[in-house]
């Protein structure tokens, strides 16, 4: 099963996207972490994005086509994926169309997570992530330690005041219309409250996605199906 999942930037794409993984035993992909990951490494990939990133920015369309046509003619992904922030612009939607259908695959389901502005820029401004595994945590201050994987705990560069006002508005002008895109294209967007509990919300994503909470795989055409 691929998933994709949409939403503004602190909506808690990546919180469910690891939970959702976990109970459906398909693997997460975030372009975002993709990204930081190049930035680390100092690849070419991290080098273009950087700047990009830093301000807020898309990263150009080319770049995300790029990781999405690897990632998903992968054996990582041969029974679906939960694709994290990974269809943020038309043309995005668009390729990642075009890439699945030469593997004989399609997007199965798109969730909309749904946060007030108000609620999204208090969840940015507390943000940390494991620096590791990018885990994303509320409450706890930087430099503590992962619980996942140990790794130090750091604020995002682009969580700073001016980078989050730019990331909201660039989701509002480059992503929202990707919610059309899909609709056009006969695929039913599921909206979810995410403003509750993160339980809450992972219960209100299995429902709309019609699972009952059981660790499910997915229904990979390339010898993954169950
Ligand atoms: P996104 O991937 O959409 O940018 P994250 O999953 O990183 O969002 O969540 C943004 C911040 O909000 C993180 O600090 C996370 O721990 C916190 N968070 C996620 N879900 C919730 C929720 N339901 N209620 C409160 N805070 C949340
Ligand atoms: P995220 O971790 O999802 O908040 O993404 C962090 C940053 O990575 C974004 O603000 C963009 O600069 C870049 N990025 C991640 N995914 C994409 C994408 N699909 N398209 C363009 N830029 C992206």
């Amino acid at each position: 099963m691929i998933i994709v999942l949409l939403g503004p930037p602190g909506a808690g794409k990546g919180t469910q996207a690891d939970r959702l993984s976990g109970r459906l035993g398909i693997p997460k992909i975030a372009t975002g972490d993709v990204l930081r990951a190049a930035v680390r490494d100092g690849t070419k990939r991290g080098l273009e994005a950087k700047s990009y990133m830093d301000r807020g920015d898309l990263v150009p369309d080319s770049v995300i086509l790029g990781i999405l046509q690897d990632v998903m003619t992968s054996p990582a992904t041969k029974k679906g994926a939960i694709l994290d922030g990974a269809v943020r612009t038309v043309p995005q939607a668009e390729g990642l169309e075009a890439t699945l259908g030469e593997i004989g695959e399609k997007v199965d389901r798109v969730l909309l997570f749904d946060v007030d502005d108000d609620e999204l820029v208090k969840r940015l401004s507390t943000r940390t992530v494991c620096e590791g595994c990018q885990t994303p945590y509320m409450g706890r201050e930087p430099g503590t330690r992962c619980e996942k994987c140990g790794g130090r705990l750091v604020r995002r560069k682009d969580d700073e005041p001016e980078a989050v006002r730019n990331r909201l508005e660039v989701y509002r002008r480059q992503t929202e219309p990707v919610i059309d895109w899909y609709r056009g294209h006969n695929q039913k967007v599921l909206k979810i409250d995410a403003d509750a509990p993160v339980d809450e919300v992972t219960s209100r994503a299995l429902e709309a996605l019609g699972k009952t909470g059981k660790r499910e795989a997915g229904s990979g055409k390339r010898g993954g199906g169950k």
